[in-house]
């Protein structure tokens, strides 16, 4: 017999990560991405992927470890964190997805940055939830989108996060559908 066909997106926290964020970035996933999700723990020491020098994580050694240790039911793995992500060729990234692959990540480290005054909550999660609709955009294929107002668009700072919307745009939409149809059910 055949195991059963990928069809539910996990997130997984990695370390301490606000349940009210959990749950809303599951929310969201299940909103734009209409799948069924589930919250499990794969990684329990995310030590391997620590820099002593940079004191930061990388995100790209926690996105092999995340794939392989997806399990066979799902169809794509979110990782979500506080941590402070890099990659070697950038100072940080919000997040990092394998294109067209099975995981990414993102974090709220540098999301939650607002100089002069204590960023509101609502601000947060609203650029988590466009971070996390744009890092698992990209492992189904899309990539960066010209639009600014569309989630796939591509922002170096929060700021610039604050002014996409929470819509993807008709043409990212289109190609974000044939990639879940050819996923399957
Ligand atoms: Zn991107
Ligand atoms: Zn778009």
């Amino acid at each position: 017999m055949n195991p059963p066909a990928a069809s539910c997106i996990l997130l997984t926290p990695l370390g301490a990560f606000e349940e009210e964020l959990l749950a809303a970035a599951g929310d969201e996933v299940r909103r734009v991405f209409g799948r069924e999700t589930r919250t499990v723990g794969l990684l329990a020491d995310i030590g391997f992927a620590r820099d002593p020098v940079r004191g930061q994580v990388g995100s790209t050694p926690l996105l092999e470890r995340l794939a392989a240790a997806c399990p066979p039911e799902a169809l794509k793995v979110v990782a979500l964190t506080e941590e402070d992500l890099f990659i070697p060729v950038f100072t940080y990234v919000f997040g990092e997805a394998q294109l067209g692959g099975r995981a990414c990540i993102v974090s709220t480290h540098r999301l939650g940055v607002a100089p002069g005054f204590p960023l509101p909550q609502a601000a947060l999660r609203s650029r988590l939830l466009k971070e996390v609709v744009h890092e698992l955009g990209h492992t189904f294929g899309l990539r960066h989108c010209p639009d600014p107002t569309c989630p796939m668009h591509y922002c170096r700072s929060a700021r610039d996060v604050d002014r996409k919307g929470g819509e993807l745009c008709r043409y990212c939409r289109i190609l974000l559908n044939d990639a879940l149809a050819r996923a399957g059910p």
